[in-house]
């Protein structure tokens, strides 16, 4: 036999096939040293490899911002876009190959900003995919602008005396958008929360809508110091329908029983209190899909031979 012989039998099905987390790195990450980023990538890694999502049936889809590198440091198919734009370019990569796994990355600025209109209405449409807003409450890329998540009072390049007006509040908000069906919160420097949210999104069947809390040392370091530093300011929100982690317990002593698929409570304990609350807000399987309920135009090859032939006839003389 052959060596090409020996190789092409060697790759096996697709089945068969192992990835481990290597397969997915991509380049060399170029966020600052201690950027959440980089441990957001480290548990997308983790999520691929436990699910064994096949690399080239995956896509991750970005905006612009400095999260928005992500597509480039994994390598699965990715799309670094426009400006707010991942949502619809998201929506349209799913829409057409509802095989493939498709994640959103945006940025504070990217998804509540300039993209806020697609957030809403791909928040209604419910589509199956992973959103993750990754939320370091300031325009990073562009070097320190107020964002719509900066809190109020706190200076930037472009509001030195501080933040104008109260921040936007993004759970809140996707809460109030009809049709939602799955809304969390996590945080880059508690790892083990963040790959069981992530892993729950991914499980969701729908828009799975995951704001992540991201420490930006080189311009909002002091925006999460206290958090990060006291574990008593963070409250856990758990249930056996969400994330309840035991290993979490020593260290988090505030937990709250919630149970997501109360809408109404899920509102409540979003409004921005002196806590900060992590885990899923709501999660409920039974909202429709856009995919499913819109009328689906055939798309195979083999279908649109059919219906063109049918054309033919139609007009030959
Ligand atoms: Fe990360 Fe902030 Fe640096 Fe951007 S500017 S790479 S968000 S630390």
């Amino acid at each position: 036999m052959s060596d090409l012989g020996c190789s092409l039998l060697s790759l096996g099905s697709e089945e068969e096939r192992e990835y481990g987390m290597q397969e997915y790195d991509g380049a060399t990450p170029r966020w600052c040293p201690g950027c959440g980023d980089n441990g957001i990538l480290t548990a997308a890694k983790r999520l691929l490899e436990a699910e064994q999502l096949p690399p080239e049936r995956t896509v991750f889809v970005s905006g612009i911002g400095c999260s928005s590198r992500f597509p480039h440091y994994l390598k699965t198919y990715g799309f670094h876009g426009i400006h707010g734009r991942a949502l619809p370019v998201a929506t349209g990569i799913k829409l057409h190959r509802p095989d493939l796994n498709v994640f959103a990355v945006m940025g504070d600025g990217d998804c509540c900003s300039i993209g806020a209109g697609h957030w809403i209405h791909a928040t209604r449409y419910n589509v199956n995919m992973v959103v993750l807003l990754m939320d370091n409450e300031i325009y990073g890329l562009t070097k320190n602008q107020t964002s719509p998540t900066t809190p109020q009072g706190f200076a930037s390049n472009t509001q030195p005396r501080g933040s104008y007006l109260p921040a936007l509040n993004p759970i809140e908000a996707t809460l109030g958008v009809t049709n939602a069906s799955f809304v969390a919160q996590t945080a880059d420097w508690v790892p083990g929360h963040l790959y069981e949210t992530l892993r729950a999104a991914y499980r969701h069947p729908g828009f799975a809508f995951v704001r992540i809390l991201q420490r930006c040392p080189q311009y909002t370091s002091v925006l999460f110091d206290a958090v990060v530093r006291d574990p008593s300011r963070v409250e856990l929100l758990v249930h056996e329908q969400g994330i309840d982690l035991p290993d979490l317990h020593d260290l988090y002593k505030n937990r709250r029983s919630h149970n997501p698929s109360n809408l109404d409570e899920a509102r409540r304990l979003a409004e921005n209190g002196a806590q900060m609350r992590l885990g899923i807000f709501y999660r409920d399987e039974s909202h429709p899909r856009y995919e499913e309920t819109r009328h689906v135009s055939p798309h195979s090859v083999e279908d649109r031979i059919q219906l063109l032939n049918r054309e033919f006839d139609r007009h030959a003389v």
